[in-house]
C-alpha cells in the first residue's frame, strides 16, 4: 500500500491536490472535513454533533474521528493505498493511524506538507466562502480560530513524523500544476 497524510493548515489546498493524487496513483481520499460535512448533510446523530464545532471552528473530538477512519479502513483492506487528508489532526489521532495500519499489515510512506502563510490563507478561504457556502469560511473570526487550532494541536504533527523520517515540506504557493508537479516528484521518489 501506498499512505499518505497530506498535511497543512486551512485552505493550504490539500482537498485540490488530493484530487489530483488520487486520480494518479488509484488511490483513496480520506478527508475527515468531507466524511464529517457528509454526515451533517444526512442529518444523522454524529453530523448533528459535529456541526456547532466545525461552526466554530473547533476540532471534533479525537474518538469521533478515530471511529469513522477505524470504519473505512476495515471496509477497504484491498486498497492500493490512502491519501489522508484532514487527519490525523492531534497526536492521539496520529498514533491512532499509525495502530490502525499496523493492523493491516501496513503503515504511513510520507507525510507531504504543505506550507502557505497565514495572511494567503485567510485570503483564500474567505474567496472560497464566496462559492462554497461553507459557514466555517465566511468569517474571519472563525477561519482565525481554524488557524489557530492548527498551529497549537496540529503543526506539531510534523515532529512526530519529523521523528519517524517521514516529513517531507513542501512550498504551498504557486500554480496548482506546479504545486502537484512537486506532490509527486515527491512521491515518485518514495
Ligand atoms: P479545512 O482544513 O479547510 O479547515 P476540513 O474540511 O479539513 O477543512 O475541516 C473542517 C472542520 O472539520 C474542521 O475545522 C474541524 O472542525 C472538523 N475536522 C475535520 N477533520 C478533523 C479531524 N481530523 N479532527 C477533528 N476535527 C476535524
Amino acid at each position: 500500500m501506498l499512505n499518505i497524510v497530506l498535511f497543512g493548515p486551512p485552505g493550504a489546498g490539500k482537498g485540490t491536490q488530493s484530487k489530483l493524487l488520487i486520480e494518479k496513483y488509484g488511490l483513496i481520499h480520506l478527508s475527515t472535513g468531507d466524511i464529517l460535512r457528509g454526515e451533517i448533510a444526512n442529518g444523522t446523530e454524529l453530523g448533528l454533533k459535529a456541526k456547532s464545532i466545525m461552526d466554530r471552528g473547533n476540532l471534533v473530538p479525537d474518538e469521533v474521528v478515530i471511529g469513522m477512519i477505524e470504519s473505512i479502513l476495515g471496509k477497504n483492506t484491498q486498497a492500493k493505498g490512502f491519501i489522508f487528508d484532514g487527519f490525523p489532526r492531534t497526536s492521539a489521532q496520529a498514533l491512532a493511524l499509525d495502530n490502525l495500519l499496523e493492523k493491516l499489515g501496513t503503515s504511513i510512506n510520507a507525510m507531504l506538507s504543505l506550507d502557505v502563510k497565514s495572511e494567503e490563507l485567510v485570503d483564500r478561504l474567505l474567496e472560497r466562502g464566496k462559492e462554497s457556502g461553507r459557514a466555517d469560511d465566511q468569517n474571519r473570526d472563525i477561519i482565525s480560530n481554524r488557524i489557530n487550532e492548527y498551529n497549537n494541536k496540529t503543526a506539531p504533527l510534523k515532529d512526530y513524523y519529523l521523528a519517524q523520517e517521514k516529513l517531507i515540506l513542501i512550498e504551498g504557493v504557486g500554480t496548482i500544476a506546479e504545486i502537484n508537479d512537486k506532490l509527486c516528484r515527491a512521491i515518485d521518489q518514495i
